[in-house]
């Protein structure tokens, strides 16, 4: 899609910080880190949400969001949990109208915001990227 902005990272013409990649699904640290690892797990076809998503998709999709979890276990110190998310509709908190999942690191039972609230935690993007990549 022309003006989609997960269509534009994954076409290479925006940035990213990047986790994971293969032939259909790209893994890149969300913008806004609601907490430290927050990931986006982002199918390359574009289909709006989690209606119009075809299975075989969503099931890539998903087998990565597990890859992604399992190697946040091993790399980010002190994380103790995992959310993945979903939101599917603009009253539902979408935002961005590629269909995503989340991948958020839980440290404590009360860290988990959704996202746009902590703007001031996005300095070290680069080395929390890597740091996940190496257990992938
Ligand atoms: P949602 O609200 O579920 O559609 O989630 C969209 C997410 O995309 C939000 O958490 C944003 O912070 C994130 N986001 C928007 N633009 C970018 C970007 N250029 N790079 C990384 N994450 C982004
Ligand atoms: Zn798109």
């Amino acid at each position: 899609m022309e003006n989609c902005i997960f269509c534009k990272i994954i076409r290479g013409e925006i940035p990213s910080y990047k986790v994971y990649e293969d032939n259909d699904v790209v893994a890149f640290l969300d913008i806004s880190q609601a907490t430290k690892g927050h990931t986006l797990v982002v199918p390359k076809i574009h289909s709006s949400n989690l209606i119009d998503i075809d299975t075989v998709t969503l099931s890539k999709v998903m087998i990565v969001a597990q890859k992604i979890a399992t190697s946040m276990m091993k790399t980010l110190d002190g994380i103790k949990g995992i959310n993945i998310v979903n939101n599917c509709g603009e009253d539902a908190g979408q935002s961005v109208m590629h269909f995503h999942v989340h991948v958020i690191p839980r440290y404590s039972k009360d860290d988990f915001v959704m996202h746009g609230l902590n703007p001031g935690k996005t300095e070290n993007l680069g080395s929390i990227a890597a740091l996940i990549k190496t257990k992938i």
